[in-house]
């Protein structure tokens, strides 16, 4: 990093996603255009105080396509560049962003530079367009300066006026500007006329280490929704799925689920097969306590260990990184009770 009077340089990395598109005036429809002109669509960008180059995916990907495979993707970009760049924005589409946030959160061990992900509900080529607003704030973010230091430090989105933990942020709306919710953590940073940095709640790291960059993921993982009516028959499905490893199930409330005899036995027995069983609640807001209600305390009995007050986005990645990682079952526990980047409120 470098000293005062230098100007930042940031890496902008294009995914995909609503964002990168603009309206092809000839047919009307939306197509993603050549980032490498960005400058040129977006010439105020050229009066911020900080130097921009960009890198696209050669296919830019709607983000319901990406997969733990474009993760590693972005991942490496980072590490390849991390020296060279004070700050990384990656555009990409909002449908996963709180997925791949929450994923590189985890693979960027060690992150003392701002990796900011961010994007938009309406196409940049588009008069009502979110996406300059949010390209612009995001840049600024990830070249603010704390004194020597990067202002901000770790995985985090911006959309439109907040800065947000990336592994605390849900993707709320389908269409309002205001698309993103980090009910759990409060929000890092709020841009109005000018950007207000929550210093408290801005992760530091206590010791400066060399980036660690983590390549690998294992999609061994599900989800297990839970809702009233759900039958042996799915339960026991997805418990029986060959070679899986961990699973998120979503529960009511503190953490509750169904107390009948066969649902808790499929559990005991996918959990003594050395599956991991993450407790997560359904609930925007709160953390599961399974202590609380008798409903939830059946499920630490058989083997069901806490999620705390993650999100599902957050801790279905971290098993994926966990598993990945070639870690064993009780391994894999041990950190999915401790918090790796800020992702639950729970002492390290
Ligand atoms: N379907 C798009 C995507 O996630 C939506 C967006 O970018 O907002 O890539």
């Amino acid at each position: 990093m470098k000293g005062s009077g230098h100007k930042p340089s940031i890496l902008l990395i294009y995914t995909g996603g609503t964002i990168g598109m603009m309206q092809n005036l000839n047919t009307g429809a939306l197509e993603p255009f050549d980032f490498r002109d960005l400058l040129k669509h977006i010439p105020d960008l050229n009066g911020l105080d900080c130097s921009v180059s960009t890198i696209s995916f050669d296919k830019p990907l709607d983000s319901s396509d990406i997969d733990p495979k474009d993760w590693t993707r972005i991942a490496h970009i980072i590490a390849d560049n991390y020296i060279q760049y004070d700050g990384f924005v990656v555009l990409h589409g909002t449908d996963t962003m709180a997925y791949t946030a929450s994923a590189l959160s985890f693979m960027l061990e060690n992150l003392s530079k701002p990796v900011i992900l961010t994007g938009s509900q309406l196409p940049l080529g588009m008069l009502r367009t979110d996406g300059k607003e949010n390209l612009v704030t995001a840049i600024e973010i990830a070249s603010a300066r704390d004194g020597d230091l990067p202002m901000i430090q770790e995985v985090c989105i911006f959309f439109e006026n907040d800065l947000m933990r990336g592994n605390r942020t849900s993707k709320t709306s389908a269409d309002n500007f205001n698309a993103f919710h980090s009910y759990n953590y409060p929000v890092l940073a709020h841009a109005g006329i000018s950007i207000h940095y929550n210093l408290p709640h801005i992760y530091r790291p206590i010791l400066r280490k060399p980036l660690k960059p983590h390549f690998v993921c294992d999609d061994h993982i599900v989800i297990l929704k839970l809702f009233p009516g759900i039958s042996p028959i799915v339960v026991k499905n997805i418990l029986d799925i060959p070679h899986l490893k961990g699973v998120v199930l979503e529960t009511y409330g503190s953490g509750n689920a169904p107390t009948a005899s066969w649902f808790l036995d499929l559990l005991k027995e996918a959990a003594d097969k050395g599956i991991v069983i993450v407790n997560v609640t359904q609930c925007h807001t709160g953390s599961v306590e399974m202590e609380r209600y008798e409903t939830g305390c059946h499920l630490s009995q058989c083997g069901v260990i806490s999620g705390y007050d993650s999100t599902t986005e957050s801790a279905l990645t971290k098993l994926m990184h966990l598993f990945g990682l070639g870690l064993n079952t009780e391994e894999v526990k041990e950190y999915m009770n401790c918090s790796l980047s800020g992702e639950i409120s729970i002492a390290h």
